[in-house]
């Protein structure tokens, strides 16, 4: 049963208030898409995947300093036991060693000295292998770095590229909404405030081809003659939705 007389305005600021509700309408609808833009996530992740990729390359960084320093001190493991072979040979070399058994113990420590030096030189490469792959790391999450925040910075220019044109849309709306607003009855904005807030933003709607355009619920005869016969002023609620019931031309009366 459509209930009315509760409240009165007059049938010009009823129809001003459907105005009012396709305004607010509109600007919950901006609203709505300010908040739900996927650049919103999309920004974190690529934040996130940028904080990712430091922390990766920073451990790279730590591994190619840390195999730099292993790899200088292998080069001078190496050339000190090359030194060694060197001063060595020279000592042989200048025939400073005559007794047999001093030249054979020489002779046994250059050949000590040979494998110690190979063993060296393969620790060397070895060291040298990982530096490389650490250096590649490094340059990989680097380069994945910059691109991550170059994919960030431009979404952040799309998301306020997208926010500058949706606020610009809420202002012209608000623009409009104060004077479609103005002079309307206190009590009927009031109501208006009160059911939007409870019934997702539809505070106002048009009774439309015997349809409650907010329930979107067909009035039954008995309704539909109860609101006919009611005076022009009162102010209409769905009984289904309890929605402020504005009639119009189009109402189906
Ligand atoms: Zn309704």
């Amino acid at each position: 049963m459509a209930r009315g007389a509760e409240l009165k305005a007059d049938p010009s600021a009823q129809l001003r208030l459907l105005d009012v509700q396709e305004l607010d309408a509109r600007a919950d609808q901006l609203r709505h898409r300010l908040a739900s833009m996927p650049e919103h996530a999309d920004i974190a992740a690529a934040r996130a995947q940028v904080q990712d990729l430091d922390n990766l390359a920073l451990d790279a960084r730590t591994r190619v300093e840390d195999l730099t320093a292993d790899q200088e001190k292998a080069d001078a493991d190496v050339e000190v036991v090359k030194a060694r072979r060197t001063r060595d040979r020279d000592r042989m070399d200048k025939g400073l060693i005559t007794n047999p058994k001093d030249l054979e113990r020489m002779q046994q420590e250059l050949v000590s000295l040979e494998r110690r030096i190979s063993t060296l030189e393969d620790e060397e490469i070895a060291v040298m292998e990982q530096l490389e792959e650490a250096q590649r790391e490094l340059a990989d999450f680097t380069e994945q770095s910059r691109a991550a925040r170059e994919k960030g910075a431009a979404l952040v220019a799309s998301r306020d590229a997208k926010t500058a044109e949706i606020e610009a849309e809420l202002a012209t709306i608000a623009a409009q909404r104060g004077p479609a607003a103005e002079g309307l009855p206190a009590d009927l904005l009031a109501l208006y405030d009160k059911l939007r807030a409870s019934k997702d933003g539809v505070g106002a709607a048009a009774l439309r081809a015997r349809e409650c355009g907010g329930c979107r619920l067909s009035l039954d005869a008995g309704e539909l003659a109860a609101i006919r016969a009611a005076p022009e002023d009162d102010v209409i609620r769905c009984a289904e939705c309890q929605r402020i019931l504005v009639r119009t031309p189009e109402s189906g009366l």
